[in-house]
């Protein structure tokens, strides 16, 4: 195909908020080729760049001035040396943990229906029901914006943490992944510390499937479905606290749940729950709402723009400062 660049091109296609701005220019990128003539391109005129993989953790707040990077490279191997993957970055996640369970490789059952891409996944450590991408990451390969270089980096070099890693702070927002490669098992490996799932499961044998089926199936009656209502899934981050500052929440607030993190000083608090606890579910700014049923998830109900989006969300991070004393993060990308 004969790598072409589209101007004003309007993004609410490109986001899973479906809000519509421009951006100057985009580029369909195929492979590494296509991302070396970006590269060109954007550095004879000057232009930043952005990388959009479905736009799935991503609100657009104003038009973007530059070039947008959108990754379509294609491809799965199933890679030599017991259940080794490597995918290209443009795969979607989904079909790619549908493909593992195919070829009877196992492990990322709990992160499916996670919408978004495969290069998108390491970016903020995608996680879910009890399972984080990191558990089978083994490298990546990137694209170095600033050298035109090609690179391989370990696990370590990710830095991978929490929704986060080296990729959303400066120099790593200047890598495009453009391939992961995972180590899966070639025996089932159930994880079902999340209790939901032990229920959904209803005392059936945990086969990979079924972990699947039930974590889709969760996920179906919990999440609205962005095809039908725009949405990015969690806006905010779970805070992370002292254990100190928990005791402190608790005289006020004895029933607020806390989960045990790899610190035993510090423990990860329900960014949905303290939301709940101040009345934010179905609050409306603009074309922008809480859902009604999760306080968690910011939805363009009517035309929303980016900026009622974000300044609902202000408005949510706000009132959790004020009564609890916890700054949120956005999980979303702002761009
Ligand atoms: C309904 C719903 C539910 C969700 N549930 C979960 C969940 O359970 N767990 C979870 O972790 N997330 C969840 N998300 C968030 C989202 O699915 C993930 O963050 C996903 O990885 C985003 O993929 P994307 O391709 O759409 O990324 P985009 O929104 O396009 O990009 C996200 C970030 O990744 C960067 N990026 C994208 N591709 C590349 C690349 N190839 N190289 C370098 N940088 C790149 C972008 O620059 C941006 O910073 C949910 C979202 C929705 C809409």
């Amino acid at each position: 195909m004969v790598f072409k660049i589209q101007e004003q091109v309007d993004l609410s296609p490109y986001n899973s908020f479906g809000v519509s701005q421009k951006a100057a220019y985009l580029a369909d990128i195929q492979d590494a080729a296509d991302l070396r003539e970006a590269r060109e391109f954007a550095g004879s005129k000057r232009l930043p760049i952005l990388i959009l993989g479905q736009g799935s953790n991503t609100l657009f707040i104003k038009d973007f001035p530059g070039l947008i990077l959108h990754m379509n490279t294609r491809g799965r191997e199933i890679l030599p040396g017991a259940g080794m993957l490597r995918a290209a970055a443009g795969e979607n996640w989904h079909e790619l943990v549908k493909f593992c369970l195919q070829n009877s490789l196992y492990g990322i059952e709990n992160l499916a229906l996670i919408p978004g891409t495969v290069g998108a996944a390491p970016i903020q450590n995608i996680g879910a029901y009890g399972v984080e991408l990191e558990q089978f990451f083994v490298e990546l390969e990137a694209f170095e914006l600033k050298t035109g270089e090609l690179r391989h980096m370990s696990k370590a070099d990710c830095e991978f943490a929490y929704r986060d890693s080296i990729f959303k702070q400066d120099p790593g927002q200047k890598l495009v992944v453009l391939s992961v490669t995972l180590q899966l098992c070639a025996e089932p490996t159930p994880q079902l510390g999340y209790a939901g799932l032990q229920e959904a499961l209803q005392g059936e044998e945990a086969t990979p499937q079924r972990v699947f089926d039930a974590v889709c199936a969760i996920r179906k009656s919990k999440l609205p479905d962005p095809e039908l209502i725009g949405n990015a899934g969690s806006f905010f981050k779970n805070p992370v606290v002292s254990r100190t500052k928990l005791l402190k929440l608790r005289e006020s607030y004895p029933d607020l749940p806390a989960w045990d993190t790899d610190d035993p000083d510090l423990v990860k608090l329900p960014a949905a729950w303290l939301l709940d606890k101040k009345g934010w579910k179905g609050k409306t700014r603009g074309g922008a709402a809480v859902h009604e049923d999760h306080a968690l998830v910011l939805v363009n109900t009517a035309g929303a723009t980016g900026e009622d989006i974000l300044l609902l969300a202000q408005d949510m991070s706000s009132s959790i400062l004020q009564s609890f004393g916890i700054a949120l993060q956005t999980e979303v990308r702002i761009a």
